[in-house]
């Protein structure tokens, strides 16, 4: 051999011995004509296996049969028919893993003079890596489908990335319509098509959502859907490094909630015979009334309103049937009275009125027909006829700051007159006049 060649194949079989991989080299007849170290270690050749003699294809694959390489089966069967796939001299890649868990990239490729030259890659760590990651995520699907609430996560590109199927469920997007990847603005769009954003241009929900998202800054809102459902939607950026590099959605269902609130209040200010407002919900509102009457220079009316002799109702009649009046009575203040004002029992049979901008002309005219509505109710109970008038005392709110306090008295000193004078009537009561 001459000294240039024997330096080139020195060389050679240096850089071989140095590449992370293994590597065989075989002629046209499957004879091994190099390899390097890293290929006896990965395949755990025995030193013997390359002896004197040149070792060839079918030799290596027998021992590997043997010790049960290639899984079950007759060793001289699976060496045979694997040195018969190699005599095609096709080109591969495919994974093989070892007896002991060790998973090999096997790559081989013809060489242009014939023969063929195979490349053994360790995959073990990164296919350890590669499990890990799948594992990862599927804890984390199975953290996030369990969730009370939709989650949805978009990259910083606002891209979808993680997301549940209760997310999917509150926007009601069919299932699949959500991928990895899909952009969050396809996504929006659908939820507005689906009315989730209540009326409006579609594309307007879409890009006032998206500037919300896109801002990368926590937030919480709530969102009225068109189906009468109310949703909770809060964001929070996903901080890496100090910057965002994502943000965090998620989507509850606050119907049940709101609705339940909404009961609770309601049961706080009315009052459960006549769900007219109960004492300190009238006061309360009134209180509000005088002060915006106050603030915006606008008239302000009280009435009190006292049924005449309800206790001879209760005693000829049955407390039952004392309950049905102050019912209807109720109802007719109702019917007679604009959505603004405030109508409220105080107590027994004891009713009052806040007349927003009303002075007391018009409260007079609002009382005497109050008085001739629940003079003209006709109730019955047991068969009998009940018949039922009230007296009432009617005050206008007078300049300065007059309180909630001195009003009522002077609307219940009214009412008291109407009493003394007969009852079934009213009593008006001129504004005060404050010193200013
Ligand atoms: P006046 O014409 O002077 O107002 O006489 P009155 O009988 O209406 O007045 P009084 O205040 O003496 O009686 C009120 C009665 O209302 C006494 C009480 O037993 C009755 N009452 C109070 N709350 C209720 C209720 O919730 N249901 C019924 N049925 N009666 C009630
Ligand atoms: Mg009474
Ligand atoms: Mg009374």
């Amino acid at each position: 051999m001459l000294d240039k060649e024997q330096e080139l194949l020195g060389l050679f079989q240096t850089l071989l011995d140095n590449l992370p991989s293994g590597v065989s080299l075989m002629d046209k007849d499957l004879g091994f004509m190099a390899w390097n170290a890293e290929f006896k270690r990965l395949l755990q050749f025995p030193d013997e296996l390359f002896g004197p003699d040149t070792p060839d294809l079918r030799k290596l694959v027998l021992f590997n049969a043997r010790r049960g390489e290639y899984g079950p089966g007759d060793p001289e069967d699976q060496a045979a028919s694997i040195v018969e796939r190699a005599r095609k001299m096709e080109p591969h890649v495919f994974e093989r893993t070892r007896p002991d868990g060790t998973v090999l990239e096997i790559r081989g490729r013809p060489l242009a003079g014939g023969g063929f030259v195979s490349i053994y890659t360790d995959m073990t760590e990164r296919k350890r890596a590669e499990q890990e990651v799948q594992r990862t995520a599927s804890f984390l699907q199975a953290v996030l489908d369990n969730l009370p609430f939709g989650v949805m996560v978009v990259d910083k590109d606002i891209r979808c990335r993680y997301w549940n199927r209760q997310s999917e469920g509150l926007f009601g997007l069919p299932p699949g319509f959500v991928a990895r990847g899909t952009p969050m603005e396809d996504v929006l769009r659908q939820v507005a098509r689906n009315g989730i954003y209540g009326p409006g241009e579609i594309e307007d929900h879409v890009a006032r959502r998206l500037a919300i998202i896109g801002a990368f800054q926590e937030h919480a809102l709530e969102i009225a859907c068109a189906d009468g459902r109310s949703l909770r939607v809060m964001g929070a950026p996903v901080m890496i490094d100090g910057h965002p590099q994502g943000m965090v959605l998620i989507q509850e269902d606050i119907t049940e909630r709101k609705n339940h609130q909404a009961t609770l209040e309601r049961l706080a200010t009315t009052d459960h015979l006549t769900a007219l407002l109960n004492r300190r919900a009238f006061l309360e509102g009134t209180e509000r009334e005088i002060r915006r009457a106050h603030r915006y220079g606008q008239p302000l009316s009280l009435l009190m309103l006292d049924i005449d002799h309800f206790k001879r109702i209760n005693d000829g009649h049955g407390h039952p049937a004392g309950d049905e009046v102050l019912r209807r009575v109720a109802a007719a203040c109702r019917g007679l009275l604009r959505d603004e004002d405030l109508t409220g029992r105080l107590g027994g049979e004891e009713f009052a009125v806040t007349l927003v901008q009303a002075p007391l002309s018009a409260a007079l005219l609002v009382a005497e027909r109050l008085r001739q509505a629940i003079g003209r109710l006709e109730i019955e109970h047991a068969g009998r006829r009940i018949a039922v008038t009230a007296s009432i005392g009617v005050a206008e709110h007078g300049a300065g700051a007059e309180g909630l306090e001195q009003l009522i008295s002077r609307a219940d000193e009214r009412l008291y007159q109407a009493k003394e004078g007969g009852r079934n009537r009213i009593c008006p009561a001129a504004a005060a006049t404050m010193a200013a």
